[in-house]
């Protein structure tokens, strides 16, 4: 057995054995450089596929024609490159549904791990952590940032959310809602709020959405009573909610922020921004 190297690590191995040094990352130039067929194409069910070539046919990855995004085409390609680079991936195929390549949560350990393996390298292989961080040392981190990023590296708005998350200190949480439940959240290193999946509270900004017309307001940006995201007890009452409505996908993103200035100013009553 050698030494475990995690999925990020590896896709850091294959830009550098690529000499790949900026964004966005080529992943159809890789699978050509790897001497992989990259097809788009109707004819499969699942979202994206590879097949290992062996002896002497070529390795196949397959995406699903027609998504609405050409960011998803891009991280399904990575992610299927993710399934032939990481040597303990051994299955010759690998059928991936969008199940698998919306598997962030890592909550479904054993048959599942693979697929979430393969999302944490496609993230790496389209948004590199050390780019990330420069990006994200100095600014605080907002939609506007994350739609940069997202534009720079030609990857989603939900998946450039969770590289940013993942790599930033601020006192920040991602969440995803869908049809107006929460589905998943991840909190960034400072954000120590409980949050839990369900219904979302209709004191949130997120829930707006589902309850006006979503086309007229597709993103918003307000203060929120703390108790519309938590039941947390502290001393301080609201938080900064940033929320985006992505109605192809019938979902929304919502950025949640734990004001900074909690110990040094008291709320005050008379302004209507607090409660
Ligand atoms: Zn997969």
């Amino acid at each position: 057995m050698g030494v475990y190297i995690p999925p990020n690590a590896r896709a850091q191995e294959l830009l550098r054995n690529m000499k790949i040094n900026s964004i966005p990352t080529p992943v159809e130039w890789i699978c050509g450089k790897l001497n992989i067929e990259c097809q788009i194409t109707s004819e499969i069910t699942v979202e994206a596929l590879i097949v290992k070539g062996v002896s002497s046919k070529r390795t196949v990855i397959a995406v699903r024609e027609g998504s609405e995004y050409y960011s998803r085409t891009r991280f399904s390609i990575a992610h299927e490159l993710g399934h032939f680079s990481i040597p303990d991936h051994l299955e010759e195929a690998y059928n991936c549904t969008l199940a698998d390549l919306n598997n962030y949560q890592g909550s479904k350990p054993g048959k599942k791990k693979a697929e979430i393996e393969a999302n944490e390298f496609a993230a790496e292989l389209l948004m590199p952590s050390n780019w990330v961080s420069q990006q994200i040392k100095s600014n605080d981190v907002s939609m506007h940032m994350i739609k940069q990023i997202a534009n720079d590296c030609d990857t989603s708005l939900t998946s450039t959310a969770l590289q940013v998350t993942k790599y930033c200190s601020d006192r920040i949480a991602v969440i995803y809602s869908c049809e107006g439940d929460v589905c998943w959240f991840k909190k960034a290193k400072g954000f120590d709020l409980y949050l839990e999946k369900g219904a979302l509270s209709k004191s949130t900004l997120a829930s707006s959405f589902i309850y006006s017309n979503p086309s007229l307001n597709q993103e918003v940006k307000d203060y929120v009573p703390l108790n519309a995201w938590c039941y947390d007890e502290r001393n301080y009452n609201y938080l900064i909610e940033e929320s985006l409505f992505m109605p192809k996908l019938r979902s929304s993103l919502t950025i949640l922020t734990i004001p900074f200035d909690e110990y040094e100013e008291e709320a005050d009553p008379e302004d209507p921004l607090f409660w």
